[in-house]
């Protein structure tokens, strides 16, 4: 479980480019469809939380949070990403065992 920083932009070819880094920093890349350089300022970047594989390990705990906030973290789990909103109650929740991320 990590916070990385990711943006999605449109190529002049059509292209739809995802890049994910760990870090919020200006970057030029090349699109891996026509090869025109895209460039991105450290600004576009989206803070959020990927999961990798995580599973819940006591329902209990889950079951006692908010039926919207288990809703989201149970959407986290499932598509391997957060918002960075959710990111302290995450940490926490793997903290006290409720959830094992490897
Ligand atoms: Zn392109």
């Amino acid at each position: 479980m990590q916070l990385v920083f990711h943006v999605v932009k449109n190529c002049k070819c059509g292209n739809v480019v995802y890049v994910e880094v760990p870090q919020r920093e200006e970057l030029s890349i090349r699109c891996p469809k026509c090869g025109a350089s895209i460039q991105i300022s450290a600004d576009e970047f989206v803070e959020e939380v990927k999961l990798r594989d995580c599973e819940v390990r006591d329902w209990e705990r889950i079951g006692a949070l908010s039926t919207t906030v288990q809703q989201m973290v149970l959407q986290a789990l499932e598509s391997g990403r957060a918002p960075k909103g959710l990111w302290p109650l995450l940490v926490k929740l793997r903290d006290v065992g409720a959830l094992i991320c490897t």
